[in-house]
């Protein structure tokens, strides 16, 4: 398949905003309601007045680009992605910096992976132009809904999915895909806190040639039991081990995952197929390099971290991905052991990594490697 990524220059965002019709709700939110919601926003439970909505049709291509009121979707039972998962997603966010403006990070990353994830699933490709348009459209429609706050920023998700009334098994004929946005507040409220891991020995996320690689609903759903039996045992999230061997650590159900030695050499799970590549991963193994640290992305075993754990050359563990942007790993737990990470606390490189990004993100650090796009 071939995505060759380009950089969306500011100059012609305005063309590619233009494509979109608003078609703007006659009953917006009133604003002491929209201020309410941003005051304190749940993760996913407020959404915004509008939605990007972009359909495709197989003899027609992509067409109807719109930013439209944003309410339910009428699907006959019989729509294809209600039996089969034929569905894809992004995660990402608007921040909004000192000055007022709204910008987003690394845009163009999702949109190839986006792209890339369609391919897997037999879904149409949506351009890096449309992706990118639908969502500034959408955030200059919506703009009174991204939150100011301290580490508050609009949660952005476009997604995908088989919209075809019919029951035969093979890619649909008819597509759709939206953007919705969600005002989302400080995922650790209170601070920042370590999560502790349960590593699955009975279930995978994703297998060689499997979906893992793609950002599926599908794989998801697999994530849900392993999640609350890592719940069950105490711990906040999940570690898949790959499924091939069940010996080398993969990620969590939607996180990728950091190791920190105490020589200083920080690892990570190398991409195998079965990993979701992160763009968060992907920055950090940037950033980690800036600071003169070795980065080293490997197979890693379970015996090695748990050995490390118990004999001290592990000096830290984190999980990072767009939610959370970086989450220190206090303890890591299975059937057969249960470690303290170091002494259970954020560690050093982890707090620190977690601070560079977030300024980047919020425009209080210079963007040195032009990750910013502006929005609005
Ligand atoms: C989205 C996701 C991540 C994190 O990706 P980011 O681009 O950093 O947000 C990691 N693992 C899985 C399974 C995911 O779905």
């Amino acid at each position: 398949m071939t995505t060759t990524s380009h950089n969306v220059l500011p100059e012609e965002l305005e063309d590619l905003v233009a494509l979109f019709d608003v078609r703007g709700t006659d009953e917006p939110t009133p604003d002491a309601e929209r201020e309410e919601a941003l005051a304190a926003p749940r993760f996913g439970t407020v959404f915004t007045d509008h939605m990007a909505r972009v359909s495709w049709r197989q003899e027609d291509g992509w067409l109807d680009r719109r930013v439209e009121k944003y309410g339910p979707l009428q699907l006959d039972p019989a729509t294809a992605v209600l039996h089969y998962a034929q569905e894809i997603f992004e995660g990402m966010k608007a921040y909004k910096h000192a000055d007022g403006s709204v910008w987003t990070f690394r845009p163009e990353a999702n949109a190839d992976r986006f792209a890339r994830s369609a391919h897997r699933l037999a879904l149409p490709a949506l351009t890096v132009d449309d992706f990118i348009g639908s969502i500034a459209a959408l955030v200059r429609t919506d703009r009174a809904w991204v939150p100011g706050g301290e580490d508050s920023s609009l949660y952005l998700r476009p997604f995908m999915f088989a919209s075809e009334p019919f029951l035969g098994v093979r890619p649909a004929a008819e597509v759709e895909y939206l953007c919705i946005a969600s005002p989302v507040g400080p995922y650790f409220a209170g601070g920042v806190k370590p999560v502790s891991i349960w590593v699955s020995q009975d279930y995978h996320r994703a297998g060689p040639g499997g979906t893992g690689n793609a950002k599926c609903g599908g794989n998801y759903a697999a994530s849900l039991l392993p999640q609350t039996e890592a719940q069950q045992n105490g711990c906040d999230q999940v570690c898949f081990l790959d499924a091939s061997t069940n010996s080398y650590l993969e990620e969590l159900g939607g996180m990728n995952i950091f190791v920190v030695m105490d020589d200083g050499t920080v690892h990570t799970p190398e991409l195998t197929g079965s990993i979701l590549e992160g763009i968060t991963r992907k920055s950090i193994l940037q950033l980690v390099a800036d600071r003169g640290h070795e980065v080293v992305e490997r197979r890693i075993s379970l015996a090695e971290i748990e050995a490390g754990l118990a004999g001290g050359s592990v000096r830290e563990m984190f999980a990072c991905g767009t939610a959370a942007v970086v989450t220190p790993v206090g303890r890591l737990a299975s059937s057969n052991f249960d470690h303290t990470v170091a002494d259970g606390e954020p560690g050093e490189l982890t707090m620190a990594i977690r601070s560079e990004l977030t300024d980047i993100q919020y425009g209080r650090a210079r963007d040195r490697h032009g990750w910013m796009r502006r929005l609005a």
